[in-house]
């Protein structure tokens, strides 16, 4: 779940600070794992651990058609969730071209 930032703090206003889901061109303020909810580290609008994002459009013939469904997981998660498949995912390196 990932929760943006829509304005800065006002001083004397609540302590809740003013963040939204939705993105708008807003900087991104933090990422929530899904499934335990721990805070994913983001600074300066860079994600510093394992994430895993995704965001999926079900189509014509699924009982979600025109759903699109999105979530994140962090690292430990994901590697939970991956160990209880009888076929694990497919791997294979990048190399990143800069
Ligand atoms: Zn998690």
């Amino acid at each position: 779940m990932r929760i943006y930032e829509t304005g800065k703090m006002e001083a004397k206003a609540s302590t809740e600070a003013k963040a939204s889901t939705e993105a708008s061109g807003n900087e991104l303020f933090t990422i929530i794992c899904n499934k335990c909810k721990k805070a994913i580290k983001v600074e300066n609008n860079i994600v510093k651990e394992g994430l895993f994002e995704t965001e999926h459009r079900f189509g014509y013939f699924s009982q979600k058609d025109g759903e699109v469904h999105s979530f994140d997981l962090c690292e430990d998660c994901y590697d939970q969730i991956t160990g209880e498949f009888l076929i694990p995912p497919e791997v294979r390196g990048v190399n990143e071209v800069l």
